[in-house]
């Protein structure tokens, strides 16, 4: 039995836990026990005094091994001692901490940490700010994307994210590896990622709204994934890097890619992602070019079924809900940048109740302009209350989206969840600073006081976070100071041209 925290007291404030055995070269134990939670996130509706002394880890095959109910311990011998010695069981004190599955993003642009906050778009809606930004994010490096991706990525990491999905459409001169770059910034930081070939064919020259230079051929986009399928989508629990295909949107792609795109998605069995329905622009310029709305259109290039899931779906009417629903159709709901451009309040909890999975999105940093998850929960939260009331949109309801909506719409039942056989992603946020000081019920309190930011984070039963700070897959603290030094350089670059 390893317990480090003999004299650790929760009035005290110790921080919990090992320190991190990857890094100081000490061998981990092959179990660990994270001890007496605040409160456990089971699920909306689930008893939560099945997991209330914690949960059983087990390293080797990376998954949750057990659930310690109210007045059990773990099933293998308890670590105080008094049942057993179990040198294979490490104790981390969770006494500070409220446990969440790792929360799951499901639409992202990694690229844009490089525009955020960027005055010329920070006060337009979507056709406008695109328009001002294609420009500049054609200019694009390799150097340039990889320093994004790390910072989008250790930005989530640290709010307790242990899946993302990132939808990359920009394949300008010189970044035909754009993907390859990503798969190796996911392997450093050791996380979950679901990386989509984006694309975009259809320029200003063909009545699209992308300048020429940002788009690429059919055949160019349809063979580099194929390609990325063939060396990096990984199959089956535990996976840690799938490939998915995403045309960037109807009024950036082409008819025919959009079908294409579909076609080989089914031949290789990967998932489509697509932004729809985001604005009433949107929905006009499907109407002029296409004489159709943007569900018929959906359904007209052969895209209506359980392999898609869509960014945005804000302009859904009654039977198109319904329809969405009915064809298993999963929705990444992007609360803060859909108030950013004042793009509209998707209707969440109607789509859910037809059936679609709901996912949460922070979406691409030059619309939120933050990549932080447990904060869009709380966004999520209060803006579906505003449609819905606070009755309808729970605490629970919008944790879950962020977990095991955000799960289904990535198309993994592996993770996602805290039950016995899932992937061992979990992040452990404290209550015992000052903004939770007074409050009473652990749950409501991490999404209303306003948690910011994890405390602990693991991803397959390795530590990634610890005390806050994002640890690398080789277990060395990520030197945070020069990735914002040089991811600075390069964002003050693009701008300026
Ligand atoms: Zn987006």
């Amino acid at each position: 039995m390893i317990d480090t925290n003999e004299t650790d007291t929760p009035a005290a404030g110790n921080r919990p836990g090992p320190e991190n055995s990857q890094a100081s070269g000490i061998r981990p134990a092959a179990r660990l026990w994270l001890r007496d939670p605040l409160a456990v996130h089971l699920g909306a509706g689930v008893d939560q005094d099945q997991a209330a002394r914690g949960i059983v880890i087990d390293r080797a095959t990376e998954t949750i091994v057990e659930l310690v109910p109210a007045g059990g311990e773990p099933s293998s011998g308890g670590a105080d001692g008094a049942t057993g010695a179990d040198e294979a069981l490490e104790v981390v004190d969770a006494s500070a901490h409220v446990i969440t599955p790792g929360l799951i993003n499901t639409h992202h642009h990694f690229y844009q940490t490089l525009t955020r906050a960027w005055a010329p778009v920070a006060d337009l809606s979507l056709f406008g700010w695109l328009l001002n930004l294609y420009p500049v994010w054609a200019r694009l490096t390799p150097r340039a994307l990889e320093l994004a991706t790390t910072v989008a990525m250790a930005e989530l990491l640290e709010s307790g994210c242990t899946t993302a999905a990132d939808h990359h459409y920009l394949f300008p001169s010189g970044m035909d590896e754009a993907i390859d770059i990503q798969v190796d910034v996911v392997r450093r930081l050791g996380m979950r990622a679901m990386l989509t070939r984006g694309s975009m064919s259809l320029g200003e020259e063909a009545g699209g709204l992308p300048p020429q230079q940002t788009v690429q051929d059919s055949d160019v986009i349809l063979d580099d994934s194929r390609r990325l399928v063939e060396i990096f989508h990984q199959r089956g629990p535990g996976a840690q890097i799938q490939i998915g295909f995403a045309p960037c949107s109807p009024f950036s792609v082409t008819t025919e890619l959009m079908r294409d795109s579909a076609a080989l998605a089914a031949e290789l069995d990967v998932r489509l992602h697509t932004h729809l329905a985001e604005t009433i622009d949107e929905e006009d310029f499907c109407r002029e070019t296409f004489g159709l709305r943007t569900v018929d259109y959906l359904e007209s290039v052969g895209w209506l079924g359980e392999r898609t899931w869509l960014a945005h779906g804000v302009h859904f009417d009654d039977s198109e809900i319904g329809r969405l629903g009915a064809a298993g159709v999963s929705v990444a709901h992007c609360p803060t940048s859909n108030m950013r451009l004042a793009s509209g309040i998707a209707r969440a909890v109607e789509l859910e109740d037809a059936g679609v999975a709901i996912g949460l999105g922070v979406d691409g940093s030059a619309s939120n302009d933050a990549s932080n998850l447990i904060r869009e929960v709380r966004q999520a939260l209060y803006i579906q209350r505003l449609r819905y009331g606070a009755e309808a949109v729970t605490c629970d309801r919008v944790l879950d989206w962020a977990t095991k909506g955000s799960a289904t719409a990535l198309g993994r039942d592996d993770i996602g969840t805290i039950e016995v056989g899932r992937q061992a992603d979990l992040a452990m946020f404290r209550l015992d600073g000052l903004p939770f000081s007074g409050s009473h019920d652990p749950i409501p309190a991490l999404v209303l006081c306003g948690a910011e930011k994890a405390d602990r984070v693991m991803v397959g039963g390795q530590w990634r976070v610890i005390d806050g700070r994002a640890i690398g897959a080789d277990g060395v603290e990520l030197d945070k100071e020069a990735l914002i030094a040089a991811h600075q350089e390069e964002a003050r670059r693009l701008v300026a041209g």
